[in-house]
């Protein structure tokens, strides 16, 4: 927007846009800088100074998180006319892939559809880190330390997975950090599991959607979305786009913007905490996986951010994402500072950062929204989405252009 359309503005509409730019230098740039390492002015730009207003598109992306932006990339990359609307910053902490990092693993898959989707996911993520140069993807193994004997190496090795059985002694040799194991748990290391860095990926799936001729528009909430005939009508608090296709993957938001979802998600509040370990080399991203011990789980260090990160997998509390208290408590940080006393003390030290996150129970759905053969739709992708975001946005970007996909994603069919 240029400062003669500025002028014309009414006061009102003037004081805003000014107020939404310093957000954008100032919040978002710096933001974006910490978490993702220089991939913030290209963002920033496209946001303060969009490419003069386009308003009509082959596709539009609502919501930029995991599925959003993936879908994003994959449209702008087959080389269709793509605009991205985001209602917050790009790669934010207010939705459901904040904090930084998520994990990866593919053994516990393997025999069911998604075992196909997350090889793909991880084939995606690769892909994605040499289109870009950034690293997204940390293979640092996943360590189930509940395993039990579901799974042998010898069956996994068979579809090309590689895993180790670890009885409690060899856990205890391998991973001293953990303590008072139960003498018969047996523990399972997937050696194709990892760290994703969540928001950075986000990042980066935007800043090459631009790069492959993508319009983003963050900052920028939608409001409503119609369809008629000839396509589709969403609007937004800035103005009104047409497309051929609209893929709505708005989160935790999803039921506030589809009626057909209306009373069908349910959408929970989790804390994560970061804990400074006693000893940085002995959690480093290169020698510790990335692990689950229960209703407990846990990440490596990861350059760049001090601590461990240290959560809890489980129903979290009932929120509205738009009413959720972000503020963590000291009821947060009580489950995990007793699970660190008693299980790895070596990252019971300070407290670094907590934040609050959102699960979106149901699903997972990915399909046409009934009786709309124009919109598609991601929803309810609960705990464990993130790792098939990729796969996820092909899929999306495939029904979008094509009207199916060879993904085998029929098992999330809504209907
Ligand atoms: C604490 C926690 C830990 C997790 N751990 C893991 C893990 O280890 N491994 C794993 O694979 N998965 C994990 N998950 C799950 C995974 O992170 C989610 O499934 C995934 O991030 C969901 O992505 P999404 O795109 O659906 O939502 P989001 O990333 O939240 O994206 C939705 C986007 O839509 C935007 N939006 C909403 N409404 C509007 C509107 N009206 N206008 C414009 N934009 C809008 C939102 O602002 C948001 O950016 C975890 C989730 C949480 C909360």
């Amino acid at each position: 927007m240029s400062l003669e359309q500025l002028e014309t503005m009414d006061t009102e509409t003037r004081q805003s846009e000014l107020v939404r730019r310093d957000f954008i230098k100032l919040g978002s740039a710096t933001t974006l800088g910490v978490l993702t390492g220089g991939l913030s002015e290209t963002l920033a730009d496209e946001v303060t100074n969009p490419k003069p207003a386009k308003r009509t598109y082959d596709c539009i992306v609502l919501g930029l998180g995991a599925m959003g932006s993936a879908c994003t990339y994959q449209l702008a990359k087959r080389g269709a006319n793509v605009l991205g609307i985001e209602q917050f910053d790009i790669a934010h902490v207010l939705g459901s892939s904040g904090g930084i990092s998520r994990q990866t693993k593919v053994a516990p898959y393997l025999g069911s559809a998604y075992g196909p989707l997350v090889q793909r996911a991880n084939e995606n993520w690769r892909a994605l880190e040499k289109d870009s140069g950034q690293q997204v993807f940390h293979q640092c193994g996943w360590l189930n330390l509940h395993a039990g004997n579901q799974l042998s190496p010898a069956q996994a090795n068979s579809k090309g997975v590689k895993i180790e059985l670890l009885d409690a002694a060899a856990v205890e040799n391998r991973f001293p950090q953990f303590q008072n194991r139960s003498k018969d748990a047996s523990a399972m290391l997937d050696h194709q599991g990892g760290v994703l860095r969540s928001e950075l990926a986000i990042a980066t799936h935007c800043h090459m959607a631009l790069q492959h001729g993508a319009h983003i528009r963050a900052q920028e909430p939608v409001t409503d979305w119609s369809t008629d005939g000839n396509g589709v009508t969403v609007t937004t608090t800035r103005g009104k786009y047409r497309a051929k296709h609209l893929v709505i993957a708005a989160g935790a938001w999803n039921s506030k913007l589809v009626p057909q979802l209306h009373g069908k998600l349910v959408v929970s509040r989790l804390a994560l905490g970061w804990f400074a370990p006693r000893d940085s080399a002995a959690f480093a991203v290169t020698r510790f996986p990335t692990w689950i011990d229960g209703a407990y789980y846990g990440f490596p260090m990861l350059s760049g951010f001090p601590g461990c990160k240290v959560a809890m997998h489980w129903g979290g509390t009932p929120a509205d994402p738009d009413k959720v208290n972000r503020t963590p408590t000291a009821a947060d940080e009580k489950p995990l500072r007793n699970y660190l006393r008693s299980k790895l003390p070596a990252v019971n030290g300070s407290v670094l950062a907590m934040k609050i996150c959102m699960y979106t129970f149901a699903g997972p759905w990915l399909d046409f929204l009934p009786g709309e053969k124009r919109v598609t739709f991601i929803a309810a992708c609960n705990g464990g989405g993130f790792k098939f975001s990729s796969a996820y946005g092909e899929a999306l970007a495939d029904l979008a252009t094509e009207g199916k996909t060879k993904l085998p994603v029929e098992v999330m069919r809504f209907t």
